[in-house]
């Protein structure tokens, strides 16, 4: 699949990192657009929404997390994917990040094939070709419509990160069954996208808090994993 007229937007400040995500995603035929700093990305952002958003978590002035932050608060740009782009040692942050709403993440140092592989992957369930012709479910007062990824709680929308929509979906399939962490990841995954174990969890925190009272049909069976509530 061509990736033409795909625009990205890269939130970095150093030269070498900037220059070799540019290189490698103008080679995959993504149009790149590059900002230093996050208040330039926000701006960026909001003039002009991109596909996808490659965010540097340590930025100078305002961080990468702040800047995630105000990109899932803003109902131009919340469905914008975010993926970070975290040091190992910011391990904390990249968890943060994932709880306020970015959808995954690279550890520097990346493999270039690594990054086009999640930018593929996550535009490719973004433009919903895996769940194309999966039909809308409902559970419990719950919509969810995979092909517009969209949920419904008692008829209010329900803003959710893709990763989130998809362990949702995915659990909700099957009401009362148990999933271990091993199987939700490997049950959203698509491609080369990473959801790890322990990001399973911050997920799951994240998707409870946004679904309100209904939070409480996603059960933790201690010791094993996580089902969907079979009765309301
Ligand atoms: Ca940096």
């Amino acid at each position: 699949m061509s990736a033409g007229n795909e625009a990205i937007l890269v939130i970095e400040d150093e030269p070498d990192i900037q220059e070799l995500i540019r290189f490698n995603l103008l080679k995959e035929g993504y149009q790149v657009r590059l900002c230093r700093t996050g208040e330039e990305g926000l701006t960026a952002a909001r003039s002009q929404p991109p596909r996808l958003i490659l965010l540097d978590l340590m930025l100078p002035g305002m961080d990468g997390l702040e800047v995630c932050r105000l990109l899932k608060q803003d109902t131009s740009t919340n469905a914008i994917p975010v993926i970070m782009v975290t040091a190992r040692t910011e391990e904390v942050d990249m968890v943060t990040g994932l709880e306020i709403g970015a959808d995954d993440y690279v550890n520097k140092p990346f493999s270039p094939k690594v990054l086009a592989a999640k930018i593929r992957a996550m535009l490719r369930r973004r433009n919903g070709e895996p769940v194309h012709d999966t039909p809308p479910l409902t559970v419990h007062k719950l919509e969810i419509h995979p092909g517009r990824f969209e949920v419904k709680a008692n008829g209010e929308t329900v803003d959710l990160s893709l990763t989130e929509f998809r362990i949702l979906h995915f659990l909700a399939r099957s009401p009362g069954w148990v999933f271990t962490r091993y199987q939700i990841v490997s049950g959203v995954r698509g491609d080369d996208i990473v959801v790890t174990d322990r990001s399973v969890d911050v997920h799951i925190v994240g998707l409870r808090r946004k679904l309100g009272e209904f939070g409480r049909y996603i059960e933790t069976v201690r010791g094993v994993g996580y089902r969907f509530r079979e009765q309301p």
